[in-house]
């Protein structure tokens, strides 16, 4: 049976950076952008061989800002890739994009080359959180890009929103909520702001300057917002994670199913042929790798081993609300969960942090609040 695979492909460029994001993305950068695209033609090239026998199920174009450079660099990137891998005919094909970002033109090409899933990162619906967070777009701006793109054809859009944004109420939050599920995308990410180093949040913080929400409060309202996306019709999936029936993003079910996906891009991690590994971040330095050096240059080169796989398996598929198969564990493993993992899945079971439903492992309710504990547990297994 020929094995499948899903594609990252990651676009490092922004129209600016905003406050919290500790991402590989760069405002300042744009002079690399053509130098960018041809390196990112010839890992596309080197890796379509490496993956020969392999369907490509989802290509997920993120960054950074995909939408910021002009079409005809994701056109190409898209076409090459159907030049050199094998891709699905019903695979999903997605962008990330921001307001600000979009123009119908843009739209139309991303639209004509076979993108089929749109992203959008929203964050806020308030003008005054927009700017405090350091964002380019009003809200009149994002409304007009979701409005074009549902013209254009676009029928699977996310939108990306984030809580316990500094000076943020819950009213805002549940503005923002359920503003956006009138509009009925097909799907809806909500995270929780963590202020990370090397962010002009961090140095806020640092000084100050800015407050994280206190715990309280950003339960509130991560509860908020499941109560409000269920009673519009969104199932949650996945911890931060809703969806209409059927939209569940492919491309992140690989990940969080811990299937191989191939990150090509400077930064982009890959999970392949039981290794996992990353491209150089710096943005020169993986232009110069595959100009010059036809890509031998990677990093955090690991090869996963079973205990490390069933630990991966387990921490990654219990952040899915449906949890984890035991048959599918004994699938991939030839053993039962239970006989491996009991005792700690008993003693999480007695926590009421996870629960034993229908073959399957999952996390209660409690279980969705103190996930990082459960994931503990299967750290360093062996
Ligand atoms: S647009 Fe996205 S990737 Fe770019 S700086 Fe903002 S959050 Fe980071």
């Amino acid at each position: 049976m020929e094995k499948s695979i899903g594609l990252y492909i990651h676009v490092p460029f922004c129209k600016s950076k905003c406050y919290y994001c500790d991402f590989n993305s760069f405002s300042n950068k744009s002079e690399l952008v053509e130098a960018y695209f041809e390196a990112l033609k010839k890992e596309i090239i080197i890796y379509g061989e490496r993956a020969e026998g392999y369907e490509v199920k989802t290509v997920f174009i993120g960054g950074g800002t995909p939408s910021s450079v002009d079409s005809r660099y994701i056109e190409d990137v898209v076409r090459l890739c159907r030049q050199h891998f094998k891709i699905a005919a019903d695979a999903e094909i997605s962008l990330e994009s921001n307001p600000g970002t979009l123009s119908e033109d843009k739209l139309r090409a991303y639209k004509y080359i076979g993108i089929n899933r749109l992203s959008i990162g929203l964050q806020a619906w308030q003008n005054r959180l927009l700017k405090n967070i350091g964002r380019v777009h009003s809200i009149e701006e994002f409304v007009d890009n979701y409005k074009l793109a549902r013209e254009i054809g676009f029928n699977n859009i996310n939108i990306d929103m984030i809580f316990s944004l500094p000076h943020q109420t819950l009213e805002d939050w549940a503005e923002t909520v359920n503003n956006v599920a009138d509009l009925g995308p097909e799907h809806i990410s909500c995270y929780s702001l963590k202020i990370e180093e090397n962010t002009v949040f961090w140095e806020k913080y640092e000084h100050g300057e800015i407050d994280e929400i206190d715990d309280h409060t950003d339960r509130e309202m991560y509860y908020l917002a499941k109560r409000q996306l269920a009673g519009h019709g969104y199932g949650m999936y996945e911890i931060s994670n809703f969806a209409l029936e059927g939209y569940e993003c492919k491309h992140n079910l690989i990940y969080w199913k811990a299937k191989e996906y191939l990150g090509l891009g400077a930064g982009a991690h890959s999970y392949f042929n039981k290794k996992r590994y990353n491209n150089l971040y710096n943005i020169e330095d993986y232009i110069k790798n595959y100009m010059e050096y036809e890509g031998k240059y990677i990093e955090g080169e690991a090869i996963i081993d079973e205990a490390e796989s069933m630990s991966e398996y387990i921490i990654l598929g219990m952040r899915l609300t449906c949890g984890i198969s035991q048959s599918e564990f004994k699938g991939r493993y030839g053993i039962e969960i239970m006989d491996k993992f009991g005792g700690k899945f008993k003693k999480l079971i007695g926590k009421g942090l996870v629960e034993h439903k229908a073959g399957r492992l999952l996390l209660t309710q409690t279980g969705l609040d103190y996930a990082n504990q459960v994931f503990m547990e299967f750290i360093d297994i062996d």
